[in-house]
């Protein structure tokens, strides 16, 4: 634990020798662990001789591919701090990041060389833009790894050094650079490892994104520190996803939400043999049990295990142990990892611990908590407590056996009348309609002053009459009357982060 990311990380590759590290799903490039490893210390050791020193910022602003591994891992040798830009960050987006982290050096590709050269020139700062294939005028990691450069020896310190700098999804605000040291997250890699091990002949097939922390654990840090084979997509596109898994005979699939109600629903999906699956993760927002059970028993498959955390926590607090997949309670987002402690404490009488089964906020306290929020220590103390309780936001429940259930986040509880409604449970009852393929719920004032739910809608193309009055009486029928759907808008599309979050503020917005 006590390593930098890039050792703990690649620690094994050279004993994994010829094994596949990564594989591009698009053209079927692929790296050996053997070259991963002389490939990135080839790349630290040519960052090195351009000038990247310890503590410098680097922004790796790249979707998904076999190249960003070896960047990330190269830039974290040569002593940098990695702050990851989503790729499809505008120019006034990317500059935000690169101001607000003091980025002195962007490695981006050759597509979205023209968005990084305007944030760039927007943020001022930046030393040198580099590029990961090639491009006229600018270094390209392909031309370092012909570099005779020493190798960097550069002094980190894990429990210190900031290794990552990704930024929070902004789901509820502006996004904030999260300070994550070597030590945090190889810790929070040791804590998960023996609840969701990958092992040499695993495939993991890489469409969320790794410049999210999600994407960046599951798919790129604990798989190629076990030695399995990293399956890369650029973006989700259903049928390429699926050909995927069905070419590349993925066994291990780490998604959001989303493509968990695409494999329940799509017509697509019977289409293709998936037969290769041995298990299927969720994680980064609210996940139906009835969702999770109709994907798994389409494809024949233990039910869909979940788990929680956030950018915040390195990320992971939470899973559902692959070997209990079967026998874990429907709905749950797994038990708790070793060396961390939760609470769920009164969201009324601040402070009060409550007893399992009663619905509250969820505390965390554990070694892979952040160092804090990149320059804003008022917002990091509003989040940390005295005593090292980060307090995530979220509501959940325990049950006797430890299992935790998270209903929804603090902000969105929707209170009408003194009773809370979560927009999750809503939404995960909407799905049930079979005329209904995707919805979200915010809460909206109505002329009594009331906060009362409002649902959008998308209808499944087979069902283009569905109509209002069916889709309230549907629910109706099924929750307290408090709960009751008051308005809905039909839409062709629920708006989402790369991580897969329902954007409820953009729903605001449109109500
Ligand atoms: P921001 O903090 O900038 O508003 P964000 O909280 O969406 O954005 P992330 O760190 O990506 O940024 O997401 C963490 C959040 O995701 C958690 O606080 C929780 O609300 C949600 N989440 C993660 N896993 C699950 C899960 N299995 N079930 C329900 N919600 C989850
Ligand atoms: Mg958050």
């Amino acid at each position: 634990v006590d390593l930098p990311i890039h050792d703990a990380v690649l620690g094994g590759a050279a004993a994994f020798g010829d094994a596949p590290a990564l594989i591009d799903g698009t053209d079927g490039t692929t790296l050996t662990y053997e070259q991963v490893d002389r490939f990135h210390r080839r790349v630290a050791a040519a960052l090195a001789e351009a000038g990247v020193r310890k503590g410098d910022v680097l922004a790796l602003h790249s979707p998904n591919t076999v190249a960003f591994p070896l960047a990330f891992y190269a830039a974290t040798r040569a002593g940098a701090s990695v702050t990851t830009v989503h790729p499809l960050a505008t120019a006034e987006e990317f500059a935000k990041q690169l101001k607000d982290s003091a980025a002195r050096w962007i490695v981006t590709v050759s597509p979205l060389l023209d968005t990084a050269r305007r944030a760039a020139e927007l943020a001022g700062g930046v030393q040198e833009i580099l590029v990961c294939d090639s491009a006229p005028g600018h270094r390209s990691l392909v031309d370092m790894l012909a570099s005779t450069a020493p190798e960097p020896s550069v002094a980190i310190d894990p429990a210190e050094d900031v290794a990552a700098l990704p930024y929070s999804s902004g789901t509820t605000g502006t996004p904030k650079g999260v300070m994550l040291t070597h030590r945090q997250i190889a810790t929070n890699l040791a804590q998960l490892e023996p609840l969701m091990p990958a092992a040499p002949g695993d495939r993991v097939l890489a469409v969320l994104p790794f410049f999210h922390i999600y994407g960046l654990t599951a798919l790129m840090n604990a798989p190629l520190r076990l030695g399995a084979t990293v399956v890369v997509l650029p973006r989700f596109d259903l049928e390429q996803f699926l050909a995927a898994i069905q070419n590349h005979r993925i066994t291990s699939l780490y998604v959001a939400p989303p493509i968990v109600l695409a494999l329940a629903k799509h017509p697509l999906v019977a289409d293709y043999d998936l037969s290769s699956l041995k298990y299927i993760v969720s994680a980064a927002a609210p996940l139906d049990a009835r969702l999770a059970a109709a994907c798994s028993r389409r494809l024949g498959l233990p039910p869909v295990g979940q788990a929680y955390g956030m950018t915040e926590l390195s990320p992971g607090t939470h899973v559902v142990p692959l070997d209990a997949m079967t026998d874990a309670p429907p709905g749950t987002v797994g038990k708790l990892i070793a060396g961390t402690e939760m609470r769920i404490v009164s969201l009324t009488e601040p402070g009060k611990d409550l007893p399992a089964d009663q619905s509250g906020e969820i505390l965390i306290r554990g070694p892979q908590i952040m160092k804090g929020y990149l320059g804003r220590p008022d917002a990091t103390a509003a989040m940390i407590d005295e005593e090292g309780w980060l307090h995530t936001g979220d509501v959940g429940h325990v049950d006797t056996d430890g299992w935790l259930f998270v209903v929804d986040r603090v902000k969105e509880l929707i209170k009408y009348k003194g009773f809370q409604v979560a927009p999750a449970e809503l939404e995960a009852l909407l799905l049930t309609h079979p005329g209904i393929a995707d919805a979200a719920v915010v809460g909206e004032y109505n002329d009594d002053g009331n906060e009362v739910p409002h649902a959008f809608v998308v209808r499944q193309p087979a069902a283009p009459d569905l109509a209002e009055g069916e889709i309230m009486m549907y629910v109706a029928e099924r929750v307290a009357p408090y709960k009751r759907v008051r308005k809905i808008t039909f839409t062709d599309a629920v708006p989402r982060a790369a991580s897969g979050k329902i954007l409820r503020r953009e729903l605001r917005g449109r109500a």
